[in-house]
């Protein structure tokens, strides 16, 4: 409403007293007038229902003896309410509106925040981190703390919800206050998920610190219902980096990447974004995707590695294994496959096919040579095995006696497998304790498990590269673990023979065979004109 003088005011109110008065002399008399200069009353923003009062009382004081005065002070009070009402309905309608507004820009910030904590939500988080990445100019640089608090499911489970919720809502308020103090911008962004965003950073020193201090806040104990605390502890990945080139959605999976590092080391501490490390990780995840379509295309070969006679040289056998002929990389060697194998299961039918071909080829070996077979714990596992083993040897026509299985000491913790390894021993097939001295064989069980042979693991010999004079704890323990396999009726392998003098002294320590570069590499073909 206009702010009036009280001049401009009398002026106004003459201005309608004297239109009304011509309203009143007019020839011929319209009534309807009266109506029009109620309404311009309620227009010009003077009106109020003690000025229509008192505007009437005017009118009917100096106007009181004339004709059809009533009925136009009617008309007049009519046009005035009929605009006032109009003004407040339309005031009401501007007001139902501004308050629709608000409520849609209140539920548009709700869009940008957790609905428990109110703390910015993953949409924020990414709409800030996007306006940081365009408004910042090289060498600036930001940095990303992703927060998940361990085990926070039991809490839920076993505590409740609501208890659940109580300390979401307290890490919320402590991660605030941290990111308050510290100048960054905390986020919640689902359930047990904070995030502290570090804007021009330093260094990764600088945000591995904040992810210390966002340790220790969440680390003090938690009060929950009834006067408990609750010890609760969180895993952080930490992402530091230039802002050229980032972009908000791959500085998050970098952050989760990190995080998943950190819980799979040991939780309750941070880890930090490593690019190499995160490569190295994405080509396994790419080559263990690839796995089941290189089974059906037949991309697996099976190479042959000699078992010698340690005094005499001759070969006793092979150990068949595996390589991937890979289409683009080439030959693929085991230790990049075979553990995403064992995880995906498809260990199963590889360690099969391995199975099938390595028995198909010793089937033509001249003489009794031996071809050794290493079978994975989740062969072991799978019912079916020996069933699976006594088809081949039928179908290829290898006699038992020349195959050895090479398992873990793992066997040894499951009592499923060792049944399993009891049934395959009485079919007559040898077994060979592979990398034996790694594991976790408690050694008084090894006078139980059906074995025939010990493979002791390269390490243990590796000390007699010097020769004679290494003597030492490393040949005490290595004479111990052959006198302990021959004590138990067992042969005795020695793995990773590189040179003459470990083979010399391998004899010397009473070893009956080995493998290793010095006897002969793995190789397509076996045996060849060396053995
Ligand atoms: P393993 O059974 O202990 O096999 C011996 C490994 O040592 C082979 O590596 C062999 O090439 C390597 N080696 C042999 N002599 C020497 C030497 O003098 N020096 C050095 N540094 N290394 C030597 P490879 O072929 O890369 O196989 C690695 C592992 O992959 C095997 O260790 C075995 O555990 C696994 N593996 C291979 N084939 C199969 C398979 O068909 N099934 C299963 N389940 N595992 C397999
Ligand atoms: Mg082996
Ligand atoms: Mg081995």
């Amino acid at each position: 409403m206009l702010r009036l003088s009280r001049d401009e005011i009398s002026a106004l109110l003459a201005g309608f007293v004297s239109r009304l008065s011509a309203a009143l002399h007019a020839e011929p008399f319209v009534a309807d007038a009266g109506r029009a200069i109620g309404a311009d009353l309620v227009g010009s923003g003077i009106a109020t229902p003690e000025l229509l009062g008192a505007t009437t009382t005017l009118i009917g004081k100096y106007l009181l003896s004339k004709p059809h005065l009533d009925e136009l002070l009617g008309a007049f009070v009519a046009g005035y309410t009929g605009a006032l009402v109009d003004q407040t309905v339309a005031a009401q309608e501007a007001l139902r509106r501004a308050e629709l507004a608000d409520r849609r820009r209140d539920a548009a910030g709700g869009l940008l925040r957790n609905h428990l904590t109110r703390l910015p939500n993953r949409r924020a988080l990414l709409q800030r981190l996007g306006a940081v990445l365009d408004e910042r100019v090289p060498p600036a640089r930001l940095g990303l703390c992703l927060i998940n608090l361990d085990r926070f499911r039991t809490v839920n489970d076993s505590l409740g919800y609501r208890s659940g919720d109580q300390v979401l809502l307290t890490v919320a308020h402590r991660l605030e206050r941290l990111a308050g103090r510290g100048g960054h911008f905390p986020a919640h962004l689902g359930i047990d998920t904070f995030v502290l965003l570090l804007e021009d950073t330093t260094g990764p020193d600088e945000v591995t610190k904040a992810a210390e201090q966002a340790l220790a806040a969440i680390a003090q104990t938690f009060p929950i219902n009834n006067g408990y605390t609750l010890p609760i502890g969180a895993s952080i990945g930490v992402v530091e980096r230039a802002t050229t080139g980032a972009d908000p959605a791959a500085l998050l999976g970098a952050a989760e990447q990190a995080l998943a590092w950190a819980k799979r080391e040991s939780r309750g501490h941070w880890t930090v974004f490593d690019p190499d490390r995160a490569a190295a990780e994405n080509a396994r995840h790419a080559l263990s995707a690839q796995l089941p379509d290189a089974l059906t295309r037949d991309e697996f070969v099976v190479h042959f590695q000699p078992l010698a006679d340690l005094a005499t040289g001759r070969s006793i056998g092979a150990e068949a294994l595996v390589r991937w002929q890979h289409p683009q990389l080439g030959l693929v060697m085991p230790g990049r496959f075979i553990d995403l194998a064992e995880h995906t299961g498809l260990i199963v039918p590889l360690g099969e096919l391995v199975l099938r071909r390595a028995c198909a080829e010793a089937a033509g070996w001249p003489g009794d040579l031996l071809v050794s077979v290493n079978v994975a714990d989740a062969q072991l596992r799978r019912p079916g095995l020996p069933a699976m083993i006594r088809a081949i040897l039928d179908e290829t026509g290898l006699p038992a006696a020349r195959l050895q299985l090479e398992v873990t000491e793992n066997v040894l913790l499951d009592p499923a497998e060792l049944g399993t390894l009891d049934e395959i021993a009485r079919m007559g097939v040898r077994i060979a304790l592979d990398d034996f001295g790694t594991g976790n064989c408690r050694l008084a069980e090894i006078s139980n498990l059906p074995v025939h042979n010990l493979k002791i693991a390269a390490c243990f010999i590796d000390f007699l590269r010097a020769g004679p004079a290494a003597a030492g704890p490393d040949r005490t323990v290595l004479t111990a673990m052959i006198n302990l396999g021959h004590d138990l009726g067992l042969t005795v392998t020695a793995e990773g023979i590189e040179t003459a003098v470990q083979r010399e002294q391998l004899l010397a320590v009473g070893c009956d065979t080995g493998q290793g570069y010095h006897l002969g590499r793995p190789a397509e073909r076996f045996p060849n004109e060396r053995c």
